[in-house]
């Protein structure tokens, strides 16, 4: 019996508006620097956020299977 499988979506199956959206939120990124979430125990990187991201954020580290709260912290924002 075959394993059964997520449904598997692609960009190109939602709807246009959706994509406009995703598009409008890439663009806005653009401009700002990406700041790298790195584990609190290994280093390892967890997650990246743009610089204009604020407060707590939850996460967990792949490779020490631990969770923490973190606060991000006041980066500055580049200008465009
Ligand atoms: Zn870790």
């Amino acid at each position: 019996m075959q394993e059964r499988q997520y449904e598997r979506r692609e960009l190109s199956d939602l709807s246009y508006e959706r994509r406009r959206q995703l598009e409008g939120y890439r663009k806005e990124a653009e401009g700002l620097e990406e700041i790298r979430i790195l584990c609190p125990i290994c280093q390892k990187t967890v997650d990246i956020v743009f610089s204009d991201a604020r407060g707590h954020k939850r996460i967990k580290c792949s490779r020490c299977r631990k969770d923490f709260v973190i606060t991000l912290p006041r980066f500055r924002i580049k200008r465009r």
